[in-house]
């Protein structure tokens, strides 16, 4: 069983490395001569428990993560820890200081913005410390992360936590360091579209989540790791009158912890996705080795892009903070995207297409983008630049 490799570009659901897809065919079909596929196999079998606590200890490893931290899975994905977020985090809060806390977001995206909204929708006192889209010329557009010193951070006895996306996927922007929050005010980052491309001190944050679908397996179950004094809660009703609504027992982090991530069914073969994912990336040296591979692939990318006749590619994202994952530009003049589009396609390079509420062109350049698709990419960019 094979197949040829693929030149995918896509966003996420994103490409999974050869290895990883052709033993977990195999797993599919027979895991471990049981004589039944891993989809079939019951989650509360010792299969399905050596899966989670496999791939619980890999990412322990791979992110050198703290004996003081956690590290659980979910469904509900990226959208869902939005919602979760807003329970678990305003419920430790209430038990440290028998108060609703307020929360301060970092617009820097639209995924930042929708998890800003979501808070809201469910009742948070939402402070919007950073919007980027008041530093763009047209102020709408996302493409900086303005400066710590112009943060409107809320008042550390009062504020639950911080939230920011560490790369917003839509607009291509990365934070490249990690935001300074004041003394007792949990950080919480969704790091779905760039977790595992690069090493970070997990100690600076309260929580952390990614949906697994883009650099570390399939879609279906999202990682979460989380500084173990905040699994910790006030009794229900003493929530409820504080006004903090209660978690949906799905998303609620301490039940899930304390069933080892099996409260409900997981999707456990989802799950063995991710551990193959995480074992080959340990195999291959690690965090170290992939952030070195994914700093390099980008640069290329950029390099190309600038090195064009001006005008010809328009990147709007500030350089201090360009996304290694997921590269954004537009090509302007009519017809000049689908052209260039088809052209890729003609070569097999597929997945370019920008996210349909901004269009342009998005180059996503995740773990299993191999360097030899990211060398066809650059001569299409270079040629089409060199024809235009
Ligand atoms: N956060 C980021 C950074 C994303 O890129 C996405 C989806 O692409 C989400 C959250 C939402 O994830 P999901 O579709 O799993 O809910």
């Amino acid at each position: 069983m094979s197949r040829a490799q693929p030149h995918y570009f896509g966003a996420g659901p994103a490409l999974l490395p050869a290895q990883v897809l052709k033993q977990a065919a195999i797993d599919l079909l027979n895991y471990k001569d049981s004589g039944l596929g891993l989809g079939e196999i019951s989650h509360r079998s010792a299969f399905a428990v050596s899966v989670v606590d496999s791939a619980k200890a890999t990412i322990k490893e791979l992110l050198s993560v703290p004996e003081t931290y956690e590290v659980f899975f979910l469904q509900g994905g990226g959208t869902g820890e939005f919602s979760a977020v807003v329970y678990n985090l305003l419920a430790s809060f209430a038990l440290k200081t028998g108060k609703k806390g307020k929360a301060d977001y970092l617009i820097t995206g639209s995924w930042s913005q929708k998890a800003a909204e979501e808070a809201i929708r469910l009742g948070v006192d939402v402070n919007m410390a950073v919007d980027a889209r008041k530093w763009s010329s047209n102020g709408k557009s996302y493409g900086t992360i303005p400066d710590p010193s112009t943060w409107t951070l809320g008042n550390a006895e009062e504020t639950a936590y911080v939230y920011y996306c560490d790369n917003e996927t839509v607009s291509g922007v990365e934070f490249p360091y990690i935001p300074e929050v004041p003394e007792g005010v949990e950080l919480v980052a969704d790091m779905s579209s760039n977790i595992l491309s690069r090493e970070f001190d997990v100690t600076k944050f309260g929580l952390v989540f990614a949906g697994a679908q883009k650099n570390i397996g399939m879609a279906g179950v999202t990682v979460c790791i989380i500084k173990k004094e905040l699994l910790a809660r006030p009794k229900d009703d003493d929530l409820l009158a504080l006004g903090i609504p209660l978690a949906p027992l799905v998303l609620d982090f301490p039940t899930i912890v304390k069933n080892n991530s099996l409260y409900n069914t997981l999707p456990i073969f989802n799950l063995h996705i991710v551990n193959l994912t995480t074992q080959l990336l340990y195999d291959n040296g690690g965090l170290k080795v992939q952030e070195v591979l994914s700093d390099a692939k980008a640069k290329k990318i950029y390099e190309a892009l600038d090195s064009a006749p001006k005008g010809v590619y328009n990147c709007i994202v500030d350089k201090a903070c360009r996304s290694r994952m997921n590269i954004v530009f537009a090509i302007p003049g009519e017809g000049n995207e689908k052209a260039f589009l088809d052209g890729a396609k003609a070569r097999g390079l597929t997945g370019l297409q920008g996210h349909r509420s901004v269009g342009g062109i998005r180059v996503s350049n995740y773990n299993a983008v191999s360097v030899e698709s990211v060398d066809l990419l650059v001569d299409w960019i270079n040629m089409f630049a060199s024809n235009a």
